[in-house]
């Protein structure tokens, strides 16, 4: 989708409900900054608050709750302001739970595949106060296991996010080679939920 009216795309955004802690807009700052620098961030903080969102990246905590959609846009504004595809936004997804405190604190969890599999729904109560994660299938013999998602609508860029996201869960939390994530039912597509399947060696 075009960033043809980012204004209006902020005002949808911010009506939307759903809250998320903190911790992602830590993560999506070390990942500004390692791209683009200290100049990056502070070009992000002033597109920002050119939208009327005025955003403070050190002054968010970890464990509190902001909005869904204030996430959302600033991956929009990165998109818009660096240039970046979604492929960028992919990695920016993969990049975030190897720098999350929050998964650090949950990566006792890892200790079998069973486990990652049977704790992702708690894993995602842990992040979002809206919308739900089901542990759909895990085939050991065939290397792969289906998450669904259900989240409500924001926008389409969340879907790349979130896939380069599972993809960097997977590398921490399955001691497997090869990794791959793909999208394989999406609400944007006319599906009930968004599907992903993760594979490994
Ligand atoms: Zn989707």
């Amino acid at each position: 989708m075009e960033i043809n009216n980012l204004e209006k795309t902020a005002k949808e955004l911010l009506s939307f409900e759903g809250k998320v802690k903190g911790e992602v807009f830590n993560t999506h700052a070390e990942y500004i900054k390692q791209r683009e620098g200290e100049e990056g961030l502070k070009k992000g903080e002033e597109k920002m608050a050119e939208l009327q969102v005025p955003l403070e990246f050190k002054k968010i905590r970890s464990l509190s709750w902001q909005k869904e959609g204030m996430s959302v846009l600033m991956l929009l504004v990165c998109k818009k302001i660096f240039g970046w595809t979604d492929d960028d936004i992919f990695e920016m997804g993969r990049f975030a739970p190897k720098v999350s405190f929050i998964v650090r604190v949950l990566a006792r969890y890892f200790v079998s595949l069973d486990k990652v599999f049977q704790e992702s729904p708690r894993y995602w109560r842990r992040h979002f106060d809206f919308g739900e994660l089901e542990a759909a299938e895990l085939n050991k013999d065939e290397n792969y296991m289906i998450i669904r998602i259900k989240r409500g609508e924001t926008h389409p860029v969340v879907c790349r996010f979130y896939a380069g996201y599972l993809k960097g869960f997977a590398q921490i939390s399955i001691k497997g080679s090869d990794i791959g994530v793909e999208e394989t039912k999406c609400t944007y597509k006319g599906d009930d939920y968004h599907e992903y399947k993760i594979s490994w060696k």
